[in-house]
C-alpha cells in the first residue's frame, strides 16, 4: 500500500500533485473527496482533469480502505467494528456515545502491541506491526460512513501511539483538517503508556490535542510488574517530560489509573499516588478492570474505587471514575484484541 493517497496529509498531497505535473489546488480536491466524502476511486473525484486522474491510476495510486469484519453493539450502546487490513491483520475500534447523544471513537494505531502490559488483551496477543496514517484514519471514515458523525477521537485502542509516531501525528492533522472530519485538537486524546522522549517530541508539534498518561501504579516496582515498559521509564522520567509538556503548552494531562483489586488499589497506593502528582497540573481517570480470559486480574469493588477517589480527591486531585462501558462485546478498555487472543488461547 505505498501509494495509498489515504495516507497523506493535505500538504503531503500538494507536494505529490505538484511533483506531478498538476496545479497544487487539486490536492484539495482530493484530501476532501478520500476523507470528507469517502471517494472509493481515484475516478470518481470528478473535479480533477481525467487527464490528472489516469496519471494518479497510471502510477500506481489508490485509496485505500479498511474492510468492515464485524460489528457488535453492547446492551449499553457501545458498538465494537472489527476491521480487516489488506494483509489481514484485524484490528478494533469502539464507538461510545454520551447521554448528549455525542459520539467518541476510540481507535487503534497499531495491529497488536509491543508494550505487553499484562492486563491488556492486546498486549498480550503481541505486535503485528504499525498502521499507516490511512488505516488510524480509515476507522473514523468507515464508523462516519456507518454511525454519523464523530465527535471526539480517542488514541486508546490497540497499540501505542507513540511507537507509531510519524503515522500517529499525520492521521491527527488529516482528522483535524477542515476539508476532511474537522475535529477539533482539544477532541481528540492521544493516549501513551509513558515514552518520556516521545512526550518531549509531541510537546513540539505545537499541537492542542490532550495528553494522556497510563501510570496504573503509584511507584515503579509495582508498575513494572503491570507495565514492562516501565522497567526501562522510571515514573519520574515520565513526569518530568509530562512537565516539560505541560511547560510548552501549559494544558493539562490526565493519568489513567487502571483500578485492579488487591493489587494497586488500596489507600496507601492512592496517598502515594498524590504524592507522585504534586506540582503537577493533572486529573486522575479511574478505570475500573475489565478482566478477559488470559489474565489473573479482577476489579476492585465500586466501593473501593470511591475510596481511592475520596483519597485523592482529599489531597486536592480532580479524579473522574470511568466505569465499563462494552465489557459484554470485549469492547472495554484493556479488552481490544480479547476475542482474538482467546483464539489463541
Ligand atoms: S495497555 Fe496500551 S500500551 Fe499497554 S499493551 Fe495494551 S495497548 Fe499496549
Amino acid at each position: 500500500m505505498e501509494k495509498d493517497l489515504t495516507c497523506l496529509t493535505l500538504e503531503q498531497l500538494e507536494s505529490l500533485v505538484v511533483t506531478l505535473g498538476g496545479k497544487r489546488f487539486l490536492a484539495k480536491y482530493l484530501f476532501s473527496f478520500i476523507h470528507g466524502k469517502n471517494t472509493q476511486q481515484i475516478d470518481d473525484i470528478t473535479p480533477l482533469p481525467k487527464a490528472f486522474r489516469d496519471k494518479l491510476i497510471g502510477q500506481g495510486y489508490c485509496i485505500g480502505r479498511i474492510q468492515p469484519a464485524d460489528q457488535l453493539t453492547d446492551p449499553d450502546g457501545t458498538v465494537k467494528f472489527v476491521f480487516a487490513l489488506h494483509d489481514q491483520n484485524r484490528i478494533e475500534s469502539v464507538l461510545l456515545t454520551d447521554e448528549n447523544d455525542r459520539k467518541t471513537l476510540c481507535i487503534s494505531c497499531q495491529a497488536g502491541c509491543r508494550m505487553g502490559c499484562t492486563f491488556c488483551a492486546t498486549g498480550k496477543l503481541g505486535f503485528a506491526r504499525n498502521l499507516t496514517a490511512g488505516e488510524i484514519v480509515e476507522q473514523v471514515n468507515q464508523a462516519v460512513a456507518i454511525c454519523g458523525k464523530v465527535n471526539n477521537v480517542v488514541y486508546m485502542g490497540m497499540g501505542e501511539p507513540f511507537d507509531n509516531y510519524e503515522a500517529t501525528i499525520d492521521s491527527i492533522h488529516i482528522l483535524n483538517h477542515p476539508d476532511g472530519h474537522n475535529i477539533g485538537q482539544r477532541h481528540i486524546t492521544v493516549s501513551t503508556c509513558g515514552l518520556p522522549d516521545s512526550i518531549r517530541r509531541f510537546a513540539g508539534e505545537n499541537l492542542q490535542v490532550r495528553l494522556a498518561v497510563s501510570l496504573h501504579a503509584p511507584d515503579d516496582d509495582l508498575r513494572t510488574k503491570l507495565m514492562p515498559v516501565a522497567g526501562k521509564y522510571p515514573i519520574e522520567q515520565i513526569l518530568r517530560a509530562v512537565q516539560g509538556y505541560q511547560q510548552h503548552g501549559g494544558r493539562r494531562i490526565t493519568m489513567e489509573y487502571c483500578m485492579i483489586e488487591g493489587i494497586n488499589d488500596a489507600d496507601h497506593h492512592a496517598r502515594s499516588l498524590a504524592r507522585k502528582l504534586k506540582g503537577i497540573h493533572a486529573a486522575v481517570n479511574l478505570i475500573e478492570y475489565n478482566p478477559h480470559s488470559g489474565c489473573p486480574f479482577h476489579p476492585s469493588s465500586r466501593n473501593r474505587i470511591h475510596q481511592f477517589r475520596d483519597r485523592l480527591a482529599e489531597a486536592g486531585i480532580e479524579t473522574m471514575i470511568r466505569y465499563k462501558r462494552g465489557a459484554g462485546i470485549k469492547a472495554a478498555c484493556g479488552q481490544l484484541g480479547a476475542t482474538q487472543l482467546e483464539g489463541l488461547l
